[in-house]
């Protein structure tokens, strides 16, 4: 983890009223821990940086997943990654529409590229919409010209909690 400073998304400063104490600190330590969007902290530590028990750090990430903020992630049956969004949750309709509505890019090796301008960069390059249940697929946001877009990813195993 790096010194320094933490980015903390103005959709979630916008509706701080709608979080409780305890998952506005849950959710700075997930930031703080990221690196490429992704936090590998686990519960007792996150519970220990907070003086709090396991259980409140539970019950806050698990309200946090509810309220669309985090994303959690398992691996081959355990604790993975969390992921805290970028940006809110894709605006309505659930994950198959978006599926239907937005164009799919190409993934090869950790790398994907945008179907509309060709960006291409390693997938952690690129802000995470949303992942389906299965893993395979997942929803990005090109950072060069902000279209939205699917990837089938060929990483085996990842799944979201
Ligand atoms: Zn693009």
């Amino acid at each position: 983890m790096s010194k320094g400073w933490t980015k903390f998304p103005n959709y979630l400063i916008d509706g701080l009223a709608a979080l409780k104490a305890g998952e506005l600190k849950v959710l700075l330590w997930l930031l703080r821990s990221s690196y490429h969007n992704r936090s590998y902290l686990s519960q007792a530590k996150i519970a220990e940086k907070i003086r709090k028990d396991r259980r409140s750090v539970s019950r806050a990430i698990s309200s946090l997943k509810e309220k669309g903020i985090v994303q959690a992630y398992r691996y081959k049956g355990k604790n993975s990654f969390y992921l805290v969004r970028m940006e809110p949750c894709a605006e309505g309709g659930g994950k198959e529409e978006m599926g239907n509505r937005f164009p799919q890019g190409r993934e090869r090796l950790g790398f994907a590229s945008c179907p509309k301008c060709s960006f291409s960069a390693p997938i952690s390059n690129f802000t995470y919409l949303a992942h389906s249940k299965d893993g395979t697929k997942e929803f990005l946001s090109c950072p060069s010209c902000q279209t939205r877009f699917w990837i089938l990813t060929g990483r085996q195993g990842l799944e979201e909690k």
